[in-house]
């Protein structure tokens, strides 16, 4: 039957006390209910119980083609048939193939380093900064200047890069030489202007910072296009070229966090093609196989990379990680960028993001929606407890709302975790392949919920 085919030949209650037992969940230690999902399709997922969810936070920001791609299952059972495992120090196919191909998305000029995840393709960027300073003769430069809110990963180094205490709190000290300038967050703007009286003090406060600090021991800025799980935080237009002129004239590199913005979820191939800057290095993962197998990547421009090059000693990067560029995971990734051109799924996203913007404006008078932001295919609800003083909503509000979108069957995202203050804002994020009466439905559900709250 359909339920036995959905469990598996499981009974729920056993797996769910194996659960309780056994698993160690993220974000979430005791979660002592969790969806069991067992298949998914389109937008569409199943738990054990044939409840089925439409996702509209595809995963983690991350399942962009959509659950349930055969073809995409063939791609890595062909190559798991051919060979399961190179390691990186030699090569395979799929990952020159991909190689090429992500040079090409960037628009050409820059050197793929792989690895398993957004939190190590930062990781590595770090590291090939800081060397690259030391090899071309200027080795003061270690530190890293990011944003507060911004996340870019658990692992130390990039959860010093992070500006998020609530996730850094108890783990610390972290990776050391990380600096943090305050988010271009214009509905809450931390230099205390408005529209007419910005003058992007903003994205002037890294010239500052980088002044004070000595700019020659500032190595890089590293940011994503908008800060997405942080509260979908879109900062000014001309914000990220005005970065990037800073760190040009003060020697440093910029490095773009494309985990969420990548391959699509903007509008366009990168969230930085949006704001017509180029990248010293770009991060990237998630979207890269839609998260049908774990990988990610670093992508270096060129002639950085020639400084690598030196002969002898230590001059190579001297950095390996077994799985990363896993040739399975390659052979993935080419069939999803090969199946987002072959749908047009950039050019979806950016039309889908155009008719969610337009209905979500529709929940601007209530009196919890605080402010609107979307970029591209991807959108912040900020709630609040008053409109006028702006206070945020409480966890418990937000955990209301998602609670009655889960009840209709709607999944969505919300930034931060339960530190009060936080989690204000709701985050979707949907699939590629959604329709347009999909989005329609989403914000009026979303309304429900809402018109629910006392
Ligand atoms: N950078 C950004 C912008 C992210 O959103 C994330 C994860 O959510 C990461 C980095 C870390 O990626 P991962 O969880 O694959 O280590």
């Amino acid at each position: 039957s359909a339920k036995e085919a959905a469990t598996q030949g499981h009974s729920k209650q056993r797996m769910l006390e194996k659960d309780r037992k056994y698993v160690w969940h993220h974000m979430s230690p005791h979660n002592e209910g969790p969806m069991i999902i067992v298949s998914g399709e389109g937008c569409w997922l199943t738990d054990m119980d044939g409840n089925r969810y439409y996702d509209a936070i595809s995963g983690l920001w991350c399942v962009n083609i959509g659950y349930g791609r055969k073809e995409m299952a063939k791609a890595a059972a062909e190559q798991m048939d051919n060979v399961a495992y190179v390691p990186m120090t030699q090569a395979h196919i799929p990952g020159i193939e991909l190689a090429e191909r992500i040079s090409e998305w960037l628009g050409g000029g820059y050197r793929i380093l792989f690895s398993n995840s957004g939190s190590e393709a930062n990781e590595a960027a770090f590291k090939i900064a800081r060397q690259y300073f030391n090899q071309i003769g200027q080795p003061e430069r270690h530190k890293f200047i990011s944003r507060h809110r911004a996340y870019h990963g658990s692992s130390m180094g990039a959860l010093a890069a992070t500006g998020q205490a609530q996730r850094k709190m108890r783990y610390e000290p972290l990776g050391t030489g990380f600096l943090h300038v305050p988010p271009p967050y214009c509905y809450r703007c931390p230099f205390g202007q408005n529209k007419d009286s910005c003058r992007m003090e903003c994205a002037e406060i890294y010239d500052q910072v980088m002044e004070w600090e000595g700019a020659q021991t500032v190595a890089g800025v590293i940011l994503e296009p908008v800060i997405t799980g942080g509260g979908m935080i879109v900062p000014p237009q001309d914000y990220m070229k005005r970065v990037k002129e800073i760190c040009d004239k003060h020697g440093a590199l910029l490095i773009v966090d494309e985990v969420i913005c990548g391959y699509g979820r903007s509008g366009r191939r990168f969230g930085h093609h949006n704001f017509g800057v180029q990248p010293d290095i770009v991060t990237m993962a998630k979207g890269l196989t839609s998260a049908y197998s774990p990988l990610s990547a670093t992508a270096v421009r060129e002639d950085l990379y020639d400084a690598f090059r030196l002969s002898g000693g230590l001059d190579h990067f001297r950095h390996i990680n077994t799985f990363g560029g896993n040739p399975v995971s390659c052979a993935v990734a080419n069939k999803n960028l090969e199946i987002i051109e072959r749908e047009r799924l950039v050019d979806h996203a950016s039309e889908l993001g155009r008719r969610l913007r337009d209905r979500l404006m529709s929940l601007a008078s209530h009196p919890y929606v605080g402010d609107i932001r979307t970029f591209g295919f991807a959108a912040g609800i900020e709630l609040v407890e008053d409109k006028e003083t702006k206070k945020p909503a409480s966890s418990d509000l937000i955990a209301k709302v998602m609670t009655a979108c889960k009840q209709r069957g709607l999944l969505i995202g919300k930034n931060g975790d339960t530190t009060p203050g936080y989690a204000n804002v709701l985050t979707l994020a949907p699939p590629f392949v959604a329709a347009f009466e999909e989005v329609d439905w989403m914000v009026s559900t979303l309304a429900i919920a809402l018109s629910m709250l006392p």
